[in-house]
């Protein structure tokens, strides 16, 4: 009796114990769980901000700061979209920023720009992809895009884009003669989940081999891993960068989104948003981008460097029209009025 008496008292904390602790710290879980969705980390002030680390690190100590990832697409440092992302990465994002755009030039009845030109971050199958199914021309840069170019990388004969390759048989051949025969394909995920095809090909013995040093580190045969997509993809992406038309956009890149974001965080000193939360925080940057597609054109008026749009002016002169210009404030208005009202 004495024996049951205990073992019910035993019971009965255990599940005072679950309900009064366990229970709702699960509860809490959850909502952090539902908060984070997909992400490592959020900021408790503003849930939908996530902690990335950022450029100016006043305290010396890479201290990680709740904040958004912003994209930008501009035309002669016109601001004609923005969209908000809560990844630190700029990959994935690329897909959803040209869809956005595309709308917003759909609703003042624009078409999307017929190239597309981006730094090395945004490099990757998926949007390359995506860029060939929209039908635009491709100059996104990727990573290792400009040390391909040093000598000592075009040099390197240990370096995978520097073997041989043999396509009637289909093997490469390494810097000792061996060949790097065809194994199996395999589909890698992305981070994002997107599939691709990879071709494998591994090397017969590299036991005892004097080069093995510089070769690779595996403990095993080397192994290499082709992707033939988005090898594709990236040799014309190389062949329209290195184009008198892609080296022209280079250059024009450097000073199209990189000055917008100077203008605002540097000169206008807007380096912390008011308001917290996506939308709200949507919204301020649409303020934001509308004043300053408003102070660019007025400088440029100042300037009298706008013409007006003639019938005879070819649709890709630099001069800049007033049209381009009234279709950029057209643009980001309607996302913040859209933004504004919801
Ligand atoms: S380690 Fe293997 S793959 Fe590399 S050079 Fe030697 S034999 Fe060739």
């Amino acid at each position: 009796m004495d024996r049951k008496h205990q073992s019910r008292q035993r019971c009965k904390k255990k599940v005072k114990t679950l309900k009064e602790d366990y229970l709702p710290k699960l509860i809490q879980y959850e909502i952090h769980q539902s908060n984070l969705n997909g992400r490592n980390s959020y900021a408790k002030t503003d849930c939908d901000a996530t902690f990335l680390r950022m450029k100016d690190d006043h305290m010396g100590n890479g201290q990680l700061k709740p904040a958004y990832n912003v994209q930008i697409g501009t035309e002669h440092q016109y601001i004609i979209n923005y969209t908000f992302h809560q990844q630190a990465n700029d990959m994935p994002v690329l897909k959803e920023h040209l869809q956005s755009t595309k709308a917003q030039l759909a609703a003042i009845g624009q078409p999307m720009p017929q190239r597309l030109s981006s730094d090395a971050g945004y490099g990757s199958e998926e949007n390359y992809d995506y860029i060939e199914q929209e039908g635009l021309e491709n100059y996104v840069k990727y990573p290792g895009f400009y040390q391909e170019q040093k000598k000592t990388r075009r040099q390197d004969p240990f370096r995978r884009e520097n073997l041989y390759y043999n396509p009637e048989q289909d093997y490469f051949v390494c810097p000792m003669g061996q060949h790097l025969a065809f194994t199996h394909t395999t589909i890698i995920h992305s981070k994002s989940g997107y599939p691709s095809l990879v071709r494998l090909y591994q090397a017969q013995r590299c036991d005892n081999c004097p080069l093995r040093g510089q070769c690779h580190d595996s403990k095993t045969e080397r192994v290499i891993q082709i992707n033939p997509n988005l090898q594709r993809h990236k040799d014309q992406a190389r062949r329209n960068l290195h184009s008198l038309r892609g080296r022209f956009l280079r250059r024009k890149r450097s000073v199209e989104p990189e000055s917008v974001f100077g203008q605002l965080k540097w000169n206008r000193k807007f380096n912390r948003f008011l308001l917290k939360g996506m939308d709200k925080v949507s919204c301020e940057f649409g303020i934001l981008a509308i004043a300053h597609n408003l102070k660019k054109m007025w400088s440029a008026k100042r300037k009298a460097r706008i013409v007006p749009m003639g019938p005879n002016l070819p649709s890709n002169d630099p001069v800049l029209t007033e049209n381009t210009q009234i279709n950029t404030l057209k643009c980001c208005f309607i996302k913040t009025q859209s933004l504004v009202a919801a």
